[in-house]
């Protein structure tokens, strides 16, 4: 069914209703109302009302006589045919309720409410007759340049409303209608950009001839860092302006990304759109309106952009694939970089998939032939890749109760006499991740979830990384009472940052972590500091690792490369190989040439040996070959069950019966139930089952199946995470 057509069961209509029910319901459409799918509705719901979609033609499930007919229709543009489809094949794919995914569509509900028009005003018919001089400034100003709002007019002419109000009345001044909003600016495709180097010209070509094809395809931009993959796929981009067409653009760390937004300004002279959490509300539905109306020309934003309800997309870039951020691990659980894939194939246009370290899914469905490859294979310029180097913490230990080793703390030494700078990376925010009892051994426990208190000696505070629990730092122990006796345990950035102001006292030091920086101002002007070259010493969590470009910093330390090997999941040394280059690549961008001084205490891991010696290849190719072999992913399937409730004899009881009721088969695999490593969280107990498929097997419709007979009680909830990233 198209856009244009109305229901066809007669007079009737499926209207999707924003809450988590298995689908859409049928209502009558009384005589008079015209509903075609994608129009937004009113509609009764048990004792209420409440918005809906028209998803389609009615069910005929139930009898006409017992339905009840849609209450009106609401002045909003339909939600379009390409994003109804996306949030069907996204809700089967994830074993969501489409209604759920329907509303990620309609993240602002205000945007659902007509804007209304903004009042300006311009010089009226009449020439009052009593003119004193502020009258006669504003008519001046009115007479010239662009209509006014009536601020607008008394800032400019430096007088009070009451002056711009009698004007209106005396016929000088008179109203005009202005659109609610201003248009986007729209950004310059045909501006030219940096000249490319060969590499580059040839990977834009590649990228362009896929825009301007007009049909899918996934596209894996690879290249190390400071390649230029941002400049190749702006190309893509201008290609995709100049077709008429809207881009979108996802980002992992969009309120962080205040050097990218500035580059795509610098490259098409006007500001990208920008989707994020950060918005005002105001901005939020200006740009949603925007979006739905095919005013917006290129997007940016995070993973939740991609739910927006474009109506002439042309092109998916999403920036750092590989990057875990992709995944949302609550609500419905999806990896954004999959869905951008999906939502590619059903829009008809291509996908850009951009990285130095692409994700083992990613490679895997380039040796497929599902996805093609283009390559940067140099840095841009003269800037060469830098030197990985271990350091043996077993044969160079730090003095005790300090992090950094002896080489490390005298390279960053060097750093600073050469006025370079230098950069210490450890992804742990806080001062102490761990606080314990020197008399009695306990250790402060999280009250809500199995997880300690981290420390944040800044702040004051103790806090839970998992559920926000915040308290004040006890003086005495809560166990056995004894004063002044707890203890930090292991470094946060904070406690790095006091390590190294005693170590170098006159270097200007800056710290970067979430909870430390506000939000995008405060990041951008941390940033500029760097780049003015008023701080020398850089320390920071993994938002340093993402996107910045500094050119006078030389020195990375890594101080605890061991710490994404401890938890041992599936792509624990995948992931530490992505970070970890990902810091480095910070290193020596310009004609500066920079070192890693990697600290780690298990220098023969593979991912260590990989990443010093510099043969990358064979690491990711092993690390493929043992995913294969346990026929992981991604050449195998998985998908947890989380069985959690207050309840722990009822969370127990339900993942026993979960258990009872698996799926059979050579291809299926299931395991569990287990307590979770996280087994209480924000007060609800935790069961996990763990599902191991062939990918033949088509697993949302097994475990919707498998759940949906399942009954639970109280608040006990199972929650279906196809695709696990986190594995807590
Ligand atoms: P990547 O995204 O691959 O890490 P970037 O696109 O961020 O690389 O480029 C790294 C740096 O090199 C940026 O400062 C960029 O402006 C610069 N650069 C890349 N290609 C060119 C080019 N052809 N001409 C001028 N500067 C370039
Ligand atoms: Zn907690």
């Amino acid at each position: 069914m198209t856009d244009s057509d109305s229901a066809e069961a007669p007079g009737q209509v499926a209207v999707l209703l924003p809450l988590p029910l298995a689908g859409a319901y049928d209502y009558l459409v009384p005589p008079g109302l015209q509903v075609a799918a994608g129009d937004v509705v009113v509609v009764p719901f048990g004792k209420t009302t409440s918005l809906g979609v028209a998803w389609g033609p009615g069910t005929g499930a139930v009898a006409a006589e017992k339905l009840r007919p849609v209450a009106g229709k609401v002045e909003c543009p339909p939600l379009p045919e390409e994003t109804r489809r996306f949030v069907d094949k996204v809700a089967d794919y994830t074993v969501s309720p489409p209604g759920a995914v329907a509303r990620m569509c309609f993240s602002v509900s205000a945007a659902l409410q007509p804007p209304s028009p903004r009042i300006a005003y311009r010089r009226g018919p009449k020439t009052p007759e009593r003119l004193t001089p502020s009258r006669r400034r504003v008519l001046e100003i009115a007479g010239e340049g662009p209509v006014r709002t009536m601020a607008d007019l008394a800032e400019s002419a430096g007088v009070g409303t009451g002056v711009i109000r009698g004007l209106i009345d005396a016929g000088g001044l008179e109203a005009v209608l202005l659109p609610p909003y201003d248009p986007p600016a729209r950004p310059d495709w045909q501006r030219a950009g940096p000249v490319l180097n060969q590499d580059q010209v040839t990977a834009a070509a590649a990228l362009r001839a896929a825009v301007e094809a007009g049909t899918y395809s996934t596209r894996v931009l690879e290249g190390v860092t400071g390649a230029g993959k941002t400049e190749v796929y702006f190309e893509a981009i201008a290609a995709c302006l100049a077709a008429g067409k809207q881009a979108l653009v996802l980002l992992p760390e969009i309120a962080l990304s205040a050097q990218w937004l500035s580059r795509f300004e610098a490259r098409f002279g006007a500001r990208p759109m920008e989707w994020h959490s950060d918005l005002k509300p105001f901005e939020r539905r200006r740009n949603w309106r925007q979006i739905v109306s095919g005013e917006a020309f290129v997007v940016v934003g995070a993973r939740s952009a991609l739910f927006l309800p474009f109506t002439g997309l042309g092109l998916i870039v999403v920036d750092e694939e590989h990057d875990g951020s992709y995944k949302q691990d609550d609500g419905i659980r999806y990896q954004a970089r999959d869905m951008a894939v999906l939502r590619g194939a059903l829009g008809g246009f291509p996908v850009i998939l951009s990285s130095a370290t692409p994700s083992l899914e990613t490679r895997a469905n380039v040796q497929r032939g599902r996805y093609s490859r283009v390559v940067l294979a140099n840095r841009h310029g003269s800037a060469v890749l830098p030197q990985m180097r271990a350091v043996d913490l077993r044969r160079d230990p730090p003095p005790r109760g300090r992090w950094l080793s002896p080489v490390l703390t005298a390279a960053v030494q060097e750093t600073l006499e050469r006025k370079e700078q230098a950069l210490l990376f450890l992804n742990r925010r806080g001062y102490a991740p761990l606080t314990l009892c020197g008399a009695c051994g306990h250790r402060l426990q999280c009250p809500n979830c199995s997880t300690w208190l981290v420390e944040h000696r800044l702040a004051g505070r103790l806090r839970c990384h998992h559920c926000g629990y915040e308290a004040r730092l006890p003086t005495e122990c809560p166990a056995c009472g004894a004063e002044g006796r707890l203890k930090p345990c292991g470094p946060g950035i904070e406690r790095l940052v006091e390590e190294a102001t005693g170590l170098f006292p006159d270097a200007r030091i800056a710290a970067f972590a979430s909870d430390l920086l506000t939000g995008p101002r405060q990041a951008q002007a941390m940033v500029e500091k760097v780049l003015a070259g008023e701080v020398d010493l850089l320390i920071g969590t993994q938002i340093l690792a993402k996107g910045h470009h500094f050119p006078m910093l030389t020195l990375v330390g890594v101080v605890d490369a061991d710490l994404g090997l401890g938890g041992g999941d599936l792509r624990a040394a995948e992931r530490t190989y992505q970070l970890l280059s990902q810091v480095a690549g910070r290193a020596g961008r310009a004609e500066h040439e920079g070192r890693v001084l990697l600290q780690t205490y298990a220098p023969e891991a593979p991912v260590l040996r990989a990443l010093v010696s510099g043969d990358v290849e064979s690491f990711i190719e092993s690390e493929l070959e043992a995913r294969a072999q346990a026929g992981m992913p991604p050449y195998g399937r998985l998908a947890a069950l989380i069985v959690s409730g207050s309840d722990l004899e009822r969370v127990v009881e339900t993942g026993k019966a979960l258990a009872r009721s698996a799926p059979q088969g050579a291809e299926i695999e299931v395991w569990g139930p287990a307590a979770a490593p996280l087994s209480l969280l924000r007060g609800r107990h935790r069961q996990r089952l763990l599902v191991k498929a062939d990918r033949g097997v088509r697993l949302g419709e097994v475990l919707r199946a498998w759940v949906g007979g399942i009954r639970t009680r109280g608040n006990t909830r199972i929650d279906i995470d196809v695709d696990p990233y986190s594995f807590l």
